[in-house]
């Protein structure tokens, strides 16, 4: 850093890329940040999540710049996390619809502890919350269609948004392209909804679809598929390790990721919550 005085511990400026899936439609990267999926048209952006809150000026400064870009006129959260709901109160305050499966506006109402680490996640203003709910499935008049992924994989309020002329699904923190995803058990996540989910996402998908997962590189089918069966695996093995009495600490120690390891990086952290999840989902009174 030499040679650039008054820069030093100034921090960085966020320098977001896009990456063009097709004509109206892009995937937004923002450094340390969840994807953003945009699409264009006439009547401004379509966005699918949309930054964490220190990201929103960085956010609006690429959607300007944008073929066709612009103001946004609909938002989806595909789950409550602050990496999906930067841009709530820009657009809340705008008017326009933010879409989300009920689960994820309830828990956008209250506040929420991670126990693993004490960090503390603080309900949203109201017109940051999101204003046009569902349940199940439902289609935008532009035809692009979204549903619930009731498996909970990732939080109880998961959902999909489904470009079907451009044949892009979006699926959020379900899935990975960079790492082990967290498995926030807390708000409903668990690892058997992480094998329920991807399975359930392979049917929405073929040879040719374009997969936009949470965080990460674009994804196929085969990646689905694989990504499915690796989970498959680690779930099997840390029920076993359940059901014969074993603890996280434990379960961490028999390293049942071990041979994923290499692509996916150090298990440890995923293995200690996906196991917690299990407890979580299982006992009785939780
Ligand atoms: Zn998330």
């Amino acid at each position: 850093m030499l040679g650039a005085p008054g820069t030093l511990g100034a921090q960085a400026p966020i320098v977001p890329q896009a990456e063009r899936l097709a004509e109206d439609l892009f995937v937004l990267r923002i450094p340390n940040e969840a994807n953003v999926v945009a699409q264009t048209s006439s009547a401004g952006v379509l966005l699918v999540d949309g930054g964490s809150a220190q990201s929103v000026g960085a956010l609006t400064g690429i959607l300007s710049r944008l073929p066709g870009g612009g103001e946004v006129h609909t938002l989806f959260n595909t789950h409550w996390h602050p990496e999906q709901v930067g841009s709530n109160e820009l657009v809340g305050k705008a008017g326009k619809p933010i879409i989300a499966q009920e689960n994820t506006r309830l828990w956008l109402t209250t506040d929420v502890t991670w126990p693993w680490n004490g960090r503390r996640f603080t309900r949203l203003p109201k017109v940051a919350q999101p204003n046009r709910t569902f349940y199940t499935t439902a289609t935008l008049e532009s035809g692009v269609k979204y549903g619930y992924i009731p498996d909970a994989a990732h939080t109880d309020g998961d959902m999909y948004v489904l470009f079907p002329q451009q044949n892009v699904l979006v699926v959020g923190d379900v899935l990975s392209g960079q790492g082990w995803p967290v498995v926030d058990w807390p708000t409903g996540g668990w690892i058997g909804g992480i094998v329920g989910a991807l399975q359930r996402l392979q049917t929405l998908a073929n040879e040719e679809t374009r997969i936009v997962p949470g965080r990460g590189r674009v994804l196929r089918l085969a990646d689905l598929k694989a990504q499915t069966e690796m989970y498959g695996t680690i779930y099997d093995r840390l029920t076993q390790l359940m059901n014969r009495g074993r603890g996280p600490t434990e379960a961490v120690e028999a390293r049942p990721t071990k041979e994923f390891d290499e692509q996916m990086g150090n298990g440890d952290e995923f293995v200690r919550r996906a196991f917690e999840s299990l407890w979580a989902y299982l006992s009785p009174d939780a």
